[in-house]
C-alpha cells in the first residue's frame, strides 16, 4: 500500500507546509490512547497497536519497536500498517480531509518526546447517535447493543505517568464519548494547567454540556473547541443525535464561538457526511463561514447503511452532481479553507464513484471467506503464521454467524455491507473478529451493520 510517485507529488504539493520527507508525522510526534487501553499513532489507525496501558508504560510505548517500524514504513510512503484510511483519502485527492497531513504543522521535538497526544479514554456519553456505536457511547452500549460496559484501564497512575510528557507537549486532543462528562479528563486538564498552561487543549464536544464546572475550567486553560453536529434542522438533528436538544445545542455553540473568538483560539464545526444529511453539506459551509469556524466533514464508513461510500451508482452520481453546483464566498482565510475542504470532499465522493465497478458483492458465507482469504493473503502487515491464524478466525466466526441465521436473505444483507474494497472495513473487521468471541461477533453484526 505505497503511494505512487504521481500521487506522492500531488499530496506533497497540497500539504500545509509543502513537500515533506515523511508521508505522515503521526508516529514521530503523537500518541493516541483508546478507551480500551490500546495505544496507536493516531485515532485513524486503530489496528496497528503500539502498546497497551497499563501493561506498558507510556515511556515504553513511545520508545518501543512497534513505533519505530511504523516510522520506517511512513518514511517510505508505505501505508500498510493500519493506515489504509489515509492512503485511500490521499489516492482520492481528498488531501484536506486526510488525517496524516494534520500532523505536519505540529512541532517535531528535538529531545525525542511527543509534541501531541490524543485521548479517547472513555466512551461515557449522554447521546445515542444513529451512526455511533457502543465503543464510543456508553448509552448505546447499554441500551441498543446490550453489551457489558467497557472496562476502563485509566487510573491516577496514568495521570502520574503523563507528568513526564506534559512539559514537552504542544497540543493535546480530547475525544469521547462526551469529553465534558469524563472525570479523568478534568484531572488531566488540571495537571496540564498546573505544569504547562500554554499547551493547546483541543476538545471535540457534542455541545450539550455547558455548565458552571465547564465554564470555570475553560477560564483557566488554552482551550480550542470543535463541535460535532450533523444537521442544522431541528427535527433531523434530533433524529440523528438522539437525546440532544437542538435549541440548547445552538445556544451552546454560540457561547463557544464567543469564547474562542475572545481568546483567539480555534473553533471548528464537524459533521458526519451521511446518506441522510448530504444535502446539508453546503449549509454547513455557510454556517461555519458565518461563525468564522473551520468546517470538517467526517468520512463515515460505518454503519454501512449510512455511508455515502456504499451508495449505488445513480445515488452517488446525484450526490456529486448536486454538490458540485454550489459555490461559496471565499475571501477570508476561513472561507478559503472551508471552500477547499468542501471541494476536496467532493473529490472523495468522486473516488467512491470510480470504485463502484470494483465492488465485490458478498452474499453468502462462502463469498465472504473467499474474498477475505485473498485479502489476507495479500496483507503485507502479516507473516505467514498470522495469515493462517486470521483465515481460521474469519472462517470460524463467519461459519458461526452463518449457522445462527436461518434466513439467508438477512445473512446476505449483513454480509453485503462488508463488500467494499475499502481497506478500513477490512482493518475494522480484522480487529473485531480477532478480539471477540463467536457470539460477540454475531451480536455485533446484528447490532451494528
Ligand atoms: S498515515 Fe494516517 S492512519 Fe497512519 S499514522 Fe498517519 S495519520 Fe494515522
Amino acid at each position: 500500500m505505497k503511494l505512487s510517485e504521481e500521487i506522492k507529488a500531488y499530496y506533497n504539493e497540497h500539504r500545509p507546509l509543502g513537500a515533506m520527507p515523511k508521508s505522515c508525522y503521526a508516529p514521530f510526534k503523537n500518541l493516541y490512547f483508546g478507551s480500551d487501553g490500546r495505544v496507536t499513532a493516531c485515532c485513524f489507525n486503530r489496528s496497528y497497536e503500539l502498546g497497551s496501558f497499563p501493561k506498558n508504560t507510556i515511556r515504553e510505548i513511545w520508545n518501543g519497536e512497534k513505533i519505530k517500524t511504523l516510522k520506517e514504513k511512513l518514511s517510505e510512503a508505505d501505508f500498510s500498517l493500519g493506515c489504509s484510511g489515509c492512503y485511500q483519502q490521499i489516492v482520492a485527492k481528498n488531501i484536506d480531509g486526510t488525517k496524516a497531513k494534520q500532523y505536519d504543522e505540529n512541532p517535531l521535538n528535538s529531545n525525542n518526546y511527543p509534541s501531541v497526544m490524543e485521548f479517547e479514554l472513555s466512551n461515557l456519553c449522554n447521546l445515542e447517535c444513529i451512526m455511533c456505536n457502543g465503543d464510543y457511547s456508553s448509552l448505546i452500549r447499554e441500551k441498543r447493543e446490550k453489551r457489558p460496559p467497557l472496562i476502563n484501564p485509566y487510573t491516577d497512575e496514568f495521570v502520574k505517568q503523563l507528568e513526564e510528557f506534559i512539559p514537552h507537549l504542544h497540543m493535546v486532543k480530547f475525544y469521547g464519548g462526551e469529553p465534558f462528562l469524563v472525570d479523568i479528563y478534568y484531572k488531566i486538564w488540571e495537571k496540564i494547567i498546573e505544569i504547562k498552561p500554554s499547551i493547546i487543549i483541543s476538545i471535540q464536544t457534542n455541545a450539550t454540556i455547558l455548565n458552571q464546572k465547564v465554564k470555570r475550567l475553560l477560564e483557566k486553560g488554552n482551550f480550542h473547541i470543535g463541535i460535532s453536529i450533523d444537521s442544522l434542522k431541528k427535527e433531523k438533528y434530533e433524529s440523528i443525535r438522539i437525546n440532544a436538544k437542538f435549541e440548547r445545542v445552538i445556544e451552546n455553540i454560540l457561547w463557544f464561538k464567543e469564547y474562542t473568538q475572545k481568546r483567539n483560539t480555534f473553533f471548528g464545526i464537524s459533521a458526519c457526511a451521511m446518506t441522510n444529511n448530504w444535502e446539508e453539506l453546503p449549509a454547513f459551509v455557510r454556517f461555519s463561514n458565518a461563525l468564522n469556524a473551520q468546517v470538517y466533514f467526517h468520512n463515515l464508513i460505518y454503519p454501512s447503511r449510512l455511508s455515502l461510500m456504499n451508495e449505488d451508482e445513480n445515488q452517488l452520481k446525484e450526490v456529486i452532481d448536486v454538490l458540485t453546483t454550489f459555490s461559496f464566498e471565499a475571501k477570508t482565510p476561513i472561507e478559503i479553507k472551508n471552500l477547499n475542504h468542501f471541494n476536496d470532499y467532493i473529490l472523495q465522493l468522486k473516488s467512491y464513484f470510480k470504485e463502484i465497478e470494483y465492488r465485490v458483492l458478498i452474499y453468502t458465507a462462502e463469498d465472504f471467506l473467499s474474498y477475505y482469504t485473498i485479502k489476507i493473503q495479500a496483507d503485507n502487515a502479516l507473516n505467514e503464521n498470522e495469515k493462517n491464524d486470521l483465515i481460521s478466525i474469519f472462517t470460524e466466526k463467519i461459519n458461526y454467524v452463518d449457522s445462527k441465521i436461518n434466513n439467508k436473505e438477512i445473512l446476505k444483507e449483513k454480509l453485503s455491507n462488508l463488500d467494499h474494497k475499502n481497506n478500513m472495513i477490512y482493518d475494522m473487521i480484522k480487529k473485531y473478529f480477532k478480539e471477540l468471541s463467536n457470539e460477540e461477533v454475531f451480536d455485533l453484526m446484528m447490532a451494528r451493520i
